[in-house]
C-alpha cells in the first residue's frame, strides 16, 4: 500500500472526505451530513474526527501525508485564514489551518475550492496530459483556478483565478462584489433563474412562466429542461449565456495561452446548450483562439482525442471537466502529497 493523504470538500451544505493514494487511486469517500450551519466549531470537530478515524484506518499500510481542504473563499495562504466567505460566515478572522494542525497533527493545506478543482483536474482529469491548465466552473458563482507546471498559480497573496468578477459587460447587472457586468452575472446558475425570471416579469415568455407556476425550483435545470425540449426563450437563455462564457475564455485565452481550459461545475451539464454560442463567440473575440483552435472543437473536445490533440498539435482546447464533483476532493488530497502544493 502506498502512501496516502485525506482531501476535504468543505461546501457551502455538506463535507466530503477521500482518503487519496500518492499514485491517485481512492481509497474510501466519506459524506458528511455536517451541517455547515451549526457553526465553525462543531464543523472543524467532526471534520478533524473522521480525518482521524479514515487515517487510523489506512495508516497501518501506508504513511499518512497530511490533509488538504478546499474551501469555497478566499484564502491568505501565509496565515492560513479566510478573508472572505459568503457560505462559511463565522470563519474568518479565525486560524483554522493553525487550529486543525494543531488536532490532526498533521500537515495541512487550506486551499480555494476552484484551485483544488483545477489541480484534480490536472491531476487525475481532463487535463492530466497538459502541462498548463484553467478551470472555469459554472455554480451558483463562476470560480476560477490556474494550474502552472503543475502548480497552482496564487497570485501575490491567494486571490488570483476570480473569473467570475472579470467584467464583460460596460453597463451590465450589479453583481455581489460591488461591480457590475461580471461574468457570473450571466454565465451562471443563478445568472439562468435572474434571466428567466426577468423574461417572466416583462411578460416575454409564456413557456417560462408557465414551467415557473408548476415547478417550485425553478432552477437552473428546469430552465435547461426546457431549453433542450426546444423552448426557444429557454435556448435564448443558454445561448446568452455561451455568449458571455464565451467572452470571458476570450480574455482568459488571449493573456494567458494556455493548453487547456477546462470547464466544470453543475452548471457545465448544460454544455450542449451553450457550448455552440461559446465556441462562437470565443472564435470571434480571441486572435490567440482563432489562430489555436482545433478544427472541430465541438466534435473532439472531449476525451481522450482533446488530449492527444493539446499535446501534439498545440491547440487551444477548451473541455468538459471530467472528475464532476470529486475534482476538488482529489485536488485537496493531491495538495499534502509530494510535489502537489
Ligand atoms: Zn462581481
Amino acid at each position: 500500500m502506498p502512501d496516502f493523504s485525506i482531501g476535504v470538500d468543505l461546501g457551502g451544505t455538506n463535507l466530503r472526505i477521500a482518503a487519496v493514494s500518492a499514485d491517485g487511486q481512492l481509497l474510501e469517500k466519506v459524506t458528511l451530513g455536517t451541517k455547515v450551519a451549526l457553526g465553525r466549531d462543531h464543523v472543524i470537530a467532526e471534520m478533524c474526527e473522521a480525518i482521524q478515524r479514515l487515517s487510523a484506518q489506512y495508516r497501518t499500510e501506508g504513511l499518512f501525508l497530511g490533509a488538504g481542504i478546499g474551501i469555497p473563499g478566499i484564502i491568505d495562504m501565509e496565515t492560513g485564514m479566510l478573508r472572505k466567505s459568503a457560505n462559511l460566515p463565522g470563519w474568518s478572522d479565525y486560524p483554522v489551518r493553525a487550529e486543525i494542525e494543531r488536532r490532526l497533527g498533521a500537515r495541512v493545506f487550506l486551499e480555494n475550492d476552484a484551485n483544488v478543482a483545477a489541480l484534480g483536474e490536472k491531476w487525475l482529469g481532463a487535463a492530466r496530459d497538459v502541462p498548463n491548465m484553467a478551470i472555469v466552473t459554472l455554480g451558483t458563482g463562476i470560480g476560477g483556478g490556474i494550474v502552472l507546471n503543475g502548480k497552482i498559480w496564487h497570485g501575490m497573496n491567494g486571490m488570483s483565478g476570480e473569473f467570475g468578477h472579470v467584467p464583460i459587460e460596460p453597463d451590465g447587472h450589479a453583481c455581489g462584489c460591488g461591480g457590475h457586468g461580471c461574468a457570473e452575472q450571466y454565465a451562471s446558475a443563478t445568472a439562468v433563474v435572474r434571466m428567466a425570471r426577468e423574461a417572466i416579469t416583462g411578460g416575454l415568455s409564456q413557456s417560462l412562466a408557465a414551467a415557473a407556476a408548476s415547478d417550485a425550483e425553478f432552477s437552473a435545470r428546469s430552465i435547461y429542461n426546457l431549453a433542450i425540449q426546444g423552448d426557444e426563450d429557454g435556448r435564448r437563455i443558454f445561448r446568452r449565456f455561451g455568449k458571455a462564457l464565451g467572452m470571458l475564455l476570450a480574455g482568459l485565452v488571449n493573456v494567458l495561452n494556455l493548453d487547456m481550459f477546462v470547464i466544470g461545475g453543475g452548471v457545465s451539464s448544460a454544455w450542449d446548450a451553450f457550448a455552440p454560442t461559446m465556441f462562437e463567440e470565443l472564435r470571434e473575440r480571441s486572435l490567440v483562439y482563432a489562430a489555436t483552435a482545433p478544427e472541430d472543437p465541438l466534435g473532439k473536445e472531449e476525451g481522450a482525442s482533446a488530449q492527444v490533440l493539446a499535446r501534439t498539435r498545440r491547440k487551444t482546447i477548451i473541455t468538459r471537466a471530467l472528475l464532476g464533483s470529486d475534482a476538488g476532493l482529489y485536488g485537496a488530497a493531491r495538495l499534502a502529497a509530494p510535489g502537489g502544493a
